[in-house]
């Protein structure tokens, strides 16, 4: 059994020797847990923060702890009377290692989706969808006609919260990196219009697409692009704090907005957090589903192959080096 370990804190995008990978044998599982195989690593910008030691949502993985993360897999040997060998799990932290002995607790049942590959649960019907459904239609509330900004446009949540947020009338700008990803973003997902952050001013690029200025954002990034968003906004405008990727590798506290706009404009930011809307995930999946089904919202997943390959892939999430959700295949359906 193949398990990565965090082994050092890294100190920006991770390095050689912070994570290492080591073997040992599969372990049995005891009275009320299950063995399971994994298929599918989902990788995260929020396992980067886990590996710090920072407060958190989540305590920080251990030194010399197996790296936390979710992943889908089967159920090859079970003292459980909830689970049989062949089903297929989710646990909730089945972290990055060919098995794991997982308490039935901490397992949820996955059922695959009709006519959708296996990897929709763990992206558009998972938590990715989950995380855009729920800053869009609970946090952010557009209204037809609404200008709304989201940044990390075309990653996984982005390009599922604008797709959304179009279902609901609302006109939108999504921040992405390169030509390539703001054309997918215009001319195959509907956005309205796309700022590339590399090659354009962000703030003169607003002022050119918004010129009545901002009604919602939804952020993902925080930092430079966050600020030349929030100097934008309108009076009761609405902010659904997603994540702030641009600081999960930071060594320093990146720049803060201009907390007075807050007062002056009446403005509504919000956090939330996708592990909050679990128990809602019918209501996104009915939803979402049928306007997969009609090809209304398009959905793409990056598949690597290897769990000896995860550190150089999860890197990909802060190089921006990825098309659609991160997945690692660890081993076969
Ligand atoms: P993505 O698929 O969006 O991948 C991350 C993207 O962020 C990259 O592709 C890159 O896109 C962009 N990016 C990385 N670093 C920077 C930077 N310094 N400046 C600008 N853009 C950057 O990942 P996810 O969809 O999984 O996650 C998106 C955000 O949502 C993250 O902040 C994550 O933490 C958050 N999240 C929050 C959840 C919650 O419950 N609140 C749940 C799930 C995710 P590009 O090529 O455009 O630079």
């Amino acid at each position: 059994n193949r398990q990565w370990v965090l082994r050092r804190r890294p100190q920006g995008l991770i390095q050689d020797g912070d994570l290492e990978l080591v073997e040992s044998p599969v372990a049995d599982p005891g009275d009320g847990e299950v063995l399971v195989r994994t298929i599918y690593l989902s990788l995260d910008p929020t396992n980067r923060t886990w590996m710090n030691d920072s407060e958190g949502y989540l305590p920080p993985v251990g030194l010399g702890d197996v790296m936390r993360g979710l992943t889908l897999g089967v159920v090859e040997a079970t003292r459980s009377d909830r689970f049989k060998e062949g089903d297929l799990v989710m646990p909730m932290s089945g972290g990055w290692a060919d098995y794991a002995v997982v308490p039935d607790s901490q397992l949820r049942p996955v059922h695959r989706f009709p006519g959708l590959p296996l990897t929709a649960n763990l992206s558009v019907l998972g938590m990715t969808g989950l995380t855009a459904w729920a800053g869009v239609t609970d946090v952010l509330r557009p209204e037809p006609g609404q200008t709304m900004v989201i940044s990390a446009a075309a990653g996984a949540v982005g390009s599922i919260a604008g797709q959304i947020a179009k279902q609901k009338g609302a006109r939108v700008i999504g921040i992405a990196g390169g030509a390539d990803k703001g054309r997918w973003l215009t001319e195959e997902l509907g956005f309205d219009a796309a700022i590339d952050y590399k090659n354009e001013d962000v703030g003169e690029a607003l002022d050119r697409l918004a010129p009545d200025g901002i009604d919602l954002n939804f952020e993902n990034v925080g930092g430079d692009i966050m600020i030349a968003v929030w100097n934008r906004l309108n009076t009761h405008a609405r902010m659904a704090v997603c994540g702030l990727i641009s600081a999960y590798n930071a060594t320093r506290m990146p720049p803060s907005p201009n907390f007075s706009r807050i007062i002056t404009h009446r403005l509504e930011v919000r956090g939330f957090l996708v592990l909050d809307y679990a128990p809602r995930a019918r209501e996104m999946v009915a939803e979402v589903g049928p306007w997969l089904a009609d090809g209304r919202v398009k959905w793409k997943v990056h598949v690597d192959h290897g769990l000896e390959g995860a550190v150089q892939s999860l890197n990909r999430l802060f190089t921006g080096d990825h098309d659609g959700k991160l997945l690692v295949r660890v081993s076969e359906e």
